[in-house]
């Protein structure tokens, strides 16, 4: 066992002493249309039973997607904004649901958005938006829940909200810097204390991953992490059942 992998089977040993079972979740963003990279995605998920949350994107997706997971029982469907544009300027971080534009411009594309994935997906779609670039303008999240949003997923820590959260807190993509899988030590010990803070009642393991952008130490990091999982007892589980465990606002 090398490096940081230790780390992790040592806190997992951790949960079971204690027995409990710690839970993960995937996100995976920016899906619209089946490629090799979406097949590799599934194959892998599906090899080691994972369930596997895509956030698609409405304004560019359509039946191929559908007939795709019609054989991808594994995968569920959540919803990635509108048409992933960017509609801040050019010296401001990029947001498809940002101030930009009007309130009922950004929220009838949203019920629209649910609308086209619920009419194409069915029961495999769980009522959870999924923003763009994980951002949203925070005056529109009071209104989600009365366009059929039970749920609403970012990126970081909980923070108090009028809709549940169900957040991803670890990326497996440096997007700043090479452009491919961050350094699996490091993405290893993030896990690893999002397990000690989730032992203590935080928030459970939310990996979060970009199929089109995949290299192969991102693949062959997702690999090992299943391996290492389904070795240790974890629960792997879709947003619908975290949501279940979740209080109302
Ligand atoms: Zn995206």
């Amino acid at each position: 066992m090398i490096g940081g992998w230790q780390l992790l089977h040592d806190e997992l040993d951790r949960w079971s002493d204690a027995g409990r079972v710690a839970d993960f979740w995937l996100r995976d963003d920016d899906a619209a249309e089946p490629t090799a990279a979406l097949d590799r995605l599934l194959d892998l998920t599906g090899d080691y039973a994972v369930p596997v949350t895509l956030a698609v994107v409405p304004a560019f997706t359509g039946e191929a997607l559908a007939a795709r997971l019609a054989r991808a029982q594994h995968a569920l469907v959540a919803v990635h904004g509108w048409a992933h544009e960017n509609h801040a300027s050019g010296s401001e971080k990029k947001q498809e649901l940002g101030p930009h534009r009007p309130r009922d411009v950004v929220l009838e594309e949203l019920a629209r958005g649910l609308g086209v994935i619920t009419k194409l997906h069915g029961a495999r779609v769980i009522p959870m938006l999924v923003p763009p670039w994980n951002r949203i303008d925070i005056g529109l999240v009071p209104e989600l829940g009365r366009l059929g949003f039970e749920a609403l997923s970012v990126f970081g820590p909980p923070k108090p909200a009028p809709i549940r959260l169900v957040n991803s807190n670890i990326d497996v993509m440096d997007w700043h810097g090479t452009r491919g899988c961050r350094d699996h030590a490091v993405l290893v010990g993030e896990i690893v204390a999002q397990l000690k803070r989730a032992f203590a009642g935080g928030d459970p393991v939310g990996l979060l991953t970009h199929h089109l952008v995949h290299d192969e130490a991102v693949c062959s990091f997702m690999e090992r992490l299943f391996e290492v999982t389904s070795r240790n007892g974890v629960r792997w589980r879709s947003p619908r059942e975290i949501l279940a465990g979740l209080p109302r606002p």
